[in-house]
C-alpha cells in the first residue's frame, strides 16, 4: 500500500471508529505530509488539535495505524511548508472509497452460502410438498438440462429455502460445478454499491465488471425470496442481464417466491416471462398427516429423551398452524416445559399449557387453516386437494372449490392474496369473484346454505 493508501484508509476507519461530530472536528482537517519507515508526519494542525490527538486519541490511532499496515508508527507534527505533500483525494470521499475497497474483496471471494443442514435426505415429503420435492431433486441431478429456471413459491416457512440448498448442497457434492446462493435482498445490496459513483470513470466501471463476473461466473445461480426485488427497477434490469446470460449458456437458475409468478406485481413483465420459461412448483400448506410425519422426524433427530403422545402430536398438527418452523418451535417449547417442570411423560394437558402462545385455541380457525379447509371440502365433495388446487374446470369442481376459497376467507385471517396462491396460484380477483358468488348465492339457495353450515360443523369437529 503506498502513503496516500494508508492515510486513506486511516481516516476511513477512524471515521467508522469516533462519532461524525469528533471525525469532523479533530480528524477531518488534517493534513498528510510523510509516511517513512515509521514515522507518520502531519501537518500541525495547531495545539488543541494536536493535544487531543496525542493525549485523547493516542491508543486508537496506533491500534488503526498497525491494523492497517501490520506495523506501529509514531504520529508526528511539522510544519507543512517543509514539505511536499502527496496528493491526496478529498476527504469527502475517503469513506466510499474504503469500503467499496472492502466489498471489492468481499465480492471477489467465491462462497456458496450453502447451509449444510438442509438436505433432500432431512426434507419430510407429503402430498402438499411432493411436486416441489421431485422437481427440486430432478433439477439436482440435471442442473441447466431439465427445467430452467425452478420457480418455488408458496407461503412463509414451508420449506423453499429449506429446498434451495438440498439442491446446492446435492449440486457440491456430486459435482464440481459453482453454486452460488443468495438473497434479492444481498443482490440488490451488492449491486447497489457496485454501482455507486465513485467519482472516477474507470474505478466504476471496474466495480460493475466484479459485480457482473460474480453473478455470471458461476453454473448455478440461487436467488431467494425474490419477491424484495419487486420495488427495485434498477436491479431487476440487472437481475434480467444476469438471467440471460446464465440461462443461454445452460446454467442453472433457481428461484424462490412467496408468492407465484402472475402475483409479482411490481416485476417488469420480461422477467415474469423468464419465471415462466421454466418449472413451477408451488409447495402447499402441509396436510395433517404431513405434519405429524415432520413432528415425528423432527423427535427423532433431536437428542430428546422425551417421547410424545399420539394425542400430543395430533394437537400440535391440528393447532399450531402450517408454518413448519412453528411446528418446530412448539416441540423445543414442549421440551423445555418438560425439563423446566420436571415432567418424565408430558400430558396432553400439559402440552396445552406450554403451547398456549403457539395454539390456536382448538378447533377455531385462525390462521394458517387453509390446507384444513381444502381437505374437509374435498372429502365433503369426494375430490381431492389436486382437484381444488387444480385447473380442471368441471362444474362440479370449480363449485367446490368456490365453496372452499369462500369459507377460507370467511374463516381465516388470510389475505386474498394468500388464499389464490394455496389455491393453484390463482389470482386474487379469482377469490373476490368465488367469495362474491357464493356468498350471494348462499343467501337464496337453500340447498348450498345447507351445505355450508354441514362444512362448518365439520370444520369446528
Ligand atoms: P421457507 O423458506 O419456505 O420460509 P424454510 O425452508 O426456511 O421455509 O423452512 C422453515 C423450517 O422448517 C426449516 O427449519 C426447515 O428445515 C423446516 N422444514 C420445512 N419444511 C420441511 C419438511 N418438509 N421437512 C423437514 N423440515 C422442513
Ligand atoms: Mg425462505
Amino acid at each position: 500500500m503506498d502513503e496516500v493508501n494508508v492515510w486513506q484508509s486511516f481516516l476511513s476507519q477512524i471515521n467508522d471508529k469516533v462519532s461524525s461530530l469528533s471525525f469532523n472536528t479533530w480528524f477531518k482537517g488534517l493534513k498528510l505530509l510523510k509516511i517513512s519507515d515509521n514515522e507518520i508526519i502531519i501537518a500541525d494542525p495547531g495545539k488543541t488539535i494536536k493535544d487531543q490527538l496525542t493525549i485523547y486519541y493516542k491508543d486508537l490511532i496506533d491500534e488503526t495505524l498497525i491494523e492497517i499496515t501490520g506495523k506501529s508508527y509514531k504520529m508526528i507534527f511539522k510544519d507543512e511548508n517543509m514539505y511536499e505533500p502527496p496528493e491526496i483525494i478529498s476527504v469527502n470521499n475517503i469513506s466510499v472509497v474504503n469500503t467499496l475497497e472492502i466489498d471489492k474483496k468481499k465480492i471477489n471471494d467465491y462462497k456458496s452460502n450453502l447451509n449444510p443442514k438442509y438436505t433432500f435426505d432431512n426434507f419430510v415429503v407429503g402430498e402438499s410438498n411432493r411436486y416441489a420435492f421431485s422437481s427440486s431433486l430432478a433439477v439436482a441431478q440435471n442442473p441447466g438440462k431439465l427445467y430452467n429456471p425452478l420457480f418455488i413459491y408458496g407461503k412463509s416457512g414451508l420449506g423453499k429455502t429449506h429446498l434451495m440448498h438440498a439442491i446446492g448442497n446435492y449440486i457440491t457434492e456430486n459435482s464440481n460445478l459453482k453454486v452460488l446462493y443468495t438473497d434479492a435482498d444481498t443482490f440488490m445490496n451488492e449491486f447497489v454499491k457496485m454501482t455507486r459513483d465513485t467519482g472516477d470513470k474507470d474505478q466504476n466501471l471496474s466495480y460493475i465488471e466484479l459485480f457482473k463476473n460474480k453473478y455470471r461466473d458461476i453454473d448455478v445461480l440461487m436467488i431467494d425470496e425474490i419477491q424484495f426485488l419487486g420495488s427495485a427497477t434498477a436491479t431487476q434490469q440487472e437481475f434480467t442481464n444476469t438471467f440471460n446470460s446464465l440461462y443461454y449458456n445452460d446454467k442453472q437458475i433457481i428461484i424462490c417466491s412467496d408468492r407465484s409468478v402472475n402475483d409479482l406485481k411490481m416485476f417488469e413483465e420480461r422477467l415474469r416471462t423468464r419465471f415462466n420459461w421454466g418449472l413451477k412448483a408451488i409447495i402447499n400448506v402441509p396436510e395433517y398427516e404431513l405434519k405429524v410425519k415432520i413432528i415425528k422426524n423432527k423427535m427423532k433427530n433431536i437428542d430428546s429423551m422425551m417421547d410424545l403422545s399420539d394425542d400430543i402430536i395430533d394437537f400440535i398438527a391440528s393447532n399450531c398452524g402450517s408454518d413448519v418452523r412453528n411446528l418446530e418451535g412448539s416441540i423445543t417449547r414442549l421440551q423445555a416445559y418438560a425439563a423446566i417442570m420436571n415432567i418424565k411423560n408430558l400430558k396432553l394437558e400439559d402440552a396445552i399449557e406450554a403451547l398456549d402462545e403457539y395454539a390456536n385455541g382448538r378447533g377455531t380457525f385462525t390462521d394458517n387453516s387453509i390446507g384444513k379447509i381444502m381437505s374437509i371440502v374435498a372429502n365433503y365433495f369426494n375430490l381431492s386437494i389436486d382437484d381444488l388446487t387444480g385447473k380442471r374446470r368441471s362444474k362440479e369442481i370449480a363449485n367446490a372449490r368456490m365453496i372452499a376459497m369462500y369459507l377460507c376467507k370467511l374463516l381465516t385471517e388470510e389475505t386474498l392474496e394468500r388464499i389464490g396462491l394455496e389455491f393453484g396460484g390463482r389470482d386474487h380477483s379469482t377469490v373476490i369473484h368465488a367469495c362474491e358468488k357464493i356468498g350471494d348465492d348462499v343467501k337464496t339457495n337453500g340447498e348450498l346454505e345447507k351445505i355450508i353450515s354441514e362444512l362448518k360443523v365439520k370444520m369446528s369437529e
